[in-house]
């Protein structure tokens, strides 16, 4: 039997609701998509759950879910991803957080919060988070990692003995109010408690320190004379306890690369899952992305590589912008990125399209409403579904799948199972 490649195309928050100005339409059902209207005609359709049943995902939960690793098992908070994401290698047992350069004040000996944002800090970072990285903490028995990301964000990985991640933010999320040591998320007597208890105490003097630190750096010298504000704290937030987490490779079998937009995907699928992030900087993450350099680079893939993947992420935005009309521009750009694919669709390639979560433009965020699905290849049964969009998928021959079912369903179609059973 010949092994195909398998190829796996989402367009971010691309499910929606009815829309009143679009008479009940939905933006995909009311956008011109010849060819993914082509496709279902060709494939198999259904209606997917990226999660399970009015489960509101997260991008970042849903792609675990859609790659074949259950979310509840291995998605840990954001603050593993991100320290992924900036390139720290957290590996398991670490507790990871994302992070804030801040502004503090400090009154009667209380930390007040100036500003989450250390005044929108662009520049220096770097030289902040050198002065931070490998600091040695409860007596050096725990280290920090420490690394900036964009603008105002960082990440920390606090590694070394037993540390739990039930631990709950020290940013407290508003401004003007006093930074208050780590909290434990677990009653004492908990057998999570004493290494949840270990992460709060060497994350509180990671805090403290970073207070006596920063303050006297170079950067903030040179922020203070210009009338900007010192990032002389950092808050922590979203910590987690890493999971081990076995790569796609190693747990598939298969070569597997991916385009992708932006940083939380390529963090989750590079750094966490090792896929190797195919190179397209004309990918912009926004409505003026070139899906004509994202269709050559996914044809180019296809001789490198067993498994691709795509996320398309301009679905997303015009639904988090309450902008129906620009969600149909944008699931337009969705079909003429797989009118460019025609060749490779068209060979012995098994697709499919489908999105991570709605993003309906009433609710302006990620929803737990089910999304469209379609798959073809050949081999693949048509069924009775003509268009593609997420009144007509519920026909479809899929029925109603979970994201942790689709990837089976496409190694099956690939001819890359292997038999349950004798
Ligand atoms: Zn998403």
């Amino acid at each position: 039997m010949e092994q195909r490649p398998i190829l796996m195309i989402i367009g971010d928050g691309m499910g929606d609701r009815p829309v009143p100005e679009l008479d009940g339409r939905t933006p995909l059902a009311a956008a011109r998509t010849p060819v993914l209207d082509e496709l279902a005609s060709g494939g198999a359709c259904g209606l997917l759950d990226p999660i399970g049943p009015g489960v509101c995902a997260g991008s970042d939960t849903a792609h675990l879910a859609l790659l074949g690793y259950d979310p509840y098992r291995y998605y840990t908070g954001r603050g593993p991803l991100e320290a992924a994401g900036v390139g720290l290698e957290p590996r398991e047992g670490d507790v990871a957080f994302r992070c804030n350069f801040s502004t503090v004040e400090e009154r009667d000996g209380e930390l007040i919060v100036v500003d989450r944002r250390a005044g929108r800090i662009e520049e220096g970072t770097e030289e902040l988070a050198a002065a931070l990285d490998g600091l040695e903490l409860l007596d050096g028995e725990v280290t920090a990692h420490f690394r900036e990301s964009v603008a105002h964000r960082a990440a920390l990985v606090l590694r070394g003995g037993k540390l739990g991640g039930e631990v709950a933010d020290v940013d407290p999320h508003h401004e003007g109010v006093t930074v208050e040591p780590c909290r434990v998320l677990l009653p004492e007597g908990d057998p999570g408690y004493v290494p949840a208890r270990r992460t709060a105490a060497a994350l509180d003097e990671f805090i403290r320190r970073s207070f006596e630190i920063m303050g006297g750096l170079e950067v903030n010298r040179r922020r203070r004379e210009a009338g900007r504000l010192p990032a002389n704290i950092i808050l922590p937030r979203g910590g987690g306890l890493v999971p081990h987490i076995p790569t796609f490779e190693r747990r598939y079998g298969l070569r597997a690369g991916a385009v992708v937009e932006v940083g939380l995907l390529q963090g989750l699928l590079g750094s966490y899952l090792g896929l190797e992030l195919i190179d397209c900087p004309e990918a912009t993450g926004g409505m003026d992305t070139d899906v004509a350099a994202m269709a050559a680079a996914l044809t180019r893939a296809v001789e490198d590589y067993e498994f691709i993947f795509l996320n398309l992420k301009a679905p997303d935005l015009a639904g988090h912008d309450d902008l129906p009309r620009e969600k149909i521009r944008a699931c337009e750009l969705l079909d003429e990125l797989l009118g460019r694919l025609r060749p490779v669709w068209e060979g012995r390639v098994v697709m499919a399209v489908s999105a991570d979560h709605s993003t309906p433009c009433e609710c302006g965020d990620h929803a737990g409403d089910p999304v469209p699905l379609l798959v073809h290849g050949p081999g693949v049964r048509p069924d009775t579904v003509k268009t593609y969009d997420e009144f007509a998928c519920a026909a479809g021959a899929l029925g109603h799948p979970l994201g942790r079912d689709l990837l089976p369903l496409l190694l099956t179609y690939a001819n890359r199972y292997t038999k349950f059973g004798a």
